[in-house]
């Protein structure tokens, strides 16, 4: 009996909606090719721990090609798609040649980026907290800024300025870098250098009234006033107009001058979504029926922040995805098979973050905590949705020897 030639399903993204799809994907019943600038999977919710080296870098991600095996993976962009020729066109991460890759099927979970609300100076001078390498560019930069302002001559208004750590964006991910970097100059940076650390200051703005606005009201009060505790000064109603090389421009008048300047104030469409021909909501997410097949097309699907099931509104969270990625891998083997199918159904398992000093919050639906043994909970939480063993070792490995020898505070 001749063999049923398998239907070609093209994925583009390895975040945690593209992951988790191809982790679950059938590949008996799919010729599957997954397509990324990004070779590996990342674990977005402990990136902010790496930008101070309490984590490695390398011990929350894990490589496309291991992880599945099965599937084929080309290191390229996907740049266009061809709807009537049922083809994506892209181009090589390295060498940006360009190629066309036919499909049956199509997956768009290419994520979003950091959105800079076309502020004047954003991209030029401040630092993103989206990916490994923006992690590694804000580690950097924190200890260029204290070695800098540790060389002879500097004045005091320059050494105040380059111990300025300015957090743009008062969201889980603004807080717990802010966290971070109190736990670093707390544990770390007072001990090496002990003249500096009474200038040292970190500031987190927030256009808002209010940082933290996902979370409940309780725990938001709670962050505010451990923050005010500490050196972290929290600056609500605070709308950023510019930025410059030195210092920050608000909206009343305010000049701030900084030494870094770390930007996470939410997130837009990448490029291909923002030129993709498709429905979109306001915020440029591509609109999808409760299976995630794009409004107007037949063999296009698309998950995770990139998309929106019409008439929801799921948070642009990594449960979100991986949930999303999960019930598709699922979904499209019943379709192959001819089976019926339910719609998605999203479950919510609350949210956590932390906020330095061996304390965190969860915002559970049964249960609000705040504290150490919230963090205690945060830590095994994160240690078991990690997505390979070596991944778990690795950071437990981490946090063990952070803990015995503290942090790394060479300028690599
Ligand atoms: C610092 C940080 C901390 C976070 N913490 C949490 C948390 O604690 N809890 C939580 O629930 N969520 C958290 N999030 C949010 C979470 O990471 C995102 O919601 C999640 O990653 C979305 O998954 P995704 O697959 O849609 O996109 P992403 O994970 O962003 O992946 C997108 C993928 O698409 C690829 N791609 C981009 N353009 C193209 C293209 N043209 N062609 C092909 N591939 C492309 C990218 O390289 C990437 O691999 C955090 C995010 C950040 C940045």
């Amino acid at each position: 009996m001749p063999s049923q030639k398998k239907s070609n399903l093209v994925v583009l993204g390895s975040g945690f909606a593209a992951f988790s799809l191809l982790k679950q994907i059938d590949t008996n019943t799919f010729d599957v090719t997954a397509v990324s600038p990004r070779n590996y999977f990342l674990f977005t919710p402990l990136l902010p721990s790496t930008t101070v080296g309490t984590i490695g870098f390398r011990s929350i991600i894990e490589p496309i090609r291991t992880a599945s095996p099965n599937v084929r993976y080309y290191h390229a962009r996907c740049t266009h798609i061809d709807l009537e020729g049922k083809h994506v066109v892209c181009q090589g991460e390295v060498d940006h040649r360009q190629f066309r890759l036919p499909y049956d099927l199509l997956v768009v979970g290419v994520g979003m980026v950091s959105n800079t609300y076309g502020i004047p100076g954003v991209t030029e001078h401040g630092l993103f907290l989206k990916d490994t390498h923006d992690a590694q560019h804000i580690r950097r930069r924190i200890i260029e800024c204290f070695e800098q302002a540790a060389q002879p001559g500097v004045t005091p208004r320059e050494r105040k300025r380059l111990l300025h750590f300015v957090v743009v964006g008062g969201g889980p991910t603004g807080v717990e870098f802010a966290a971070e970097m109190h736990d670093f100059l707390r544990e770390d940076l007072e001990e090496a250098f002990p003249d500096l650390a009474p200038h040292v200051t970190i500031t987190l703005l927030e256009a808002a009234d209010q940082i933290l606005n996902t979370f409940d009201e309780e725990l938001r009060a709670y962050t505010t006033r451990l923050f005010q505790r500490r050196r972290i000064r929290v600056r609500t109603g605070s709308l950023v107009i510019r930025v410059d090389r030195e210092s920050i421009l608000l909206r009343d008048g305010t000049e701030i001058p900084y030494g870094l300047a770390v930007w996470s104030t939410g997130i837009g469409p990448t490029e291909l979504a923002r030129a993709l021909p498709f429905p979109k909501d306001r915020g440029f997410r591509i609109l999808t029926d409760e299976y995630f097949r794009v409004h107007g097309t037949e063999s296009i699907y698309a998950i995770g922040d990139c998309a929106l099931i019409e008439g929801k509104n799921f948070p642009a969270t990594a449960q979100v995805a991986q949930q999303q990625g999960r019930f598709l891998a699922r979904h499209l083997k019943r379709v192959e098979r001819g089976r019926s199918v339910d719609a998605f159904r999203y479950r919510h398992y609350g949210m956590l973050a932390y906020v330095g000093g061996g304390k965190a919050l969860a915002d559970l639906e049964n249960f609000k905590g705040r504290g150490f043994l919230t963090w205690l909970f945060w830590r095994s939480a994160y240690l078991t949705r990690l997505v390979s063993l070596k991944n778990k070792l690795r950071v437990l490995f981490d946090w063990f020897t952070t803990f015995i020898f503290g942090r790394d505070i060479s300028r690599l």
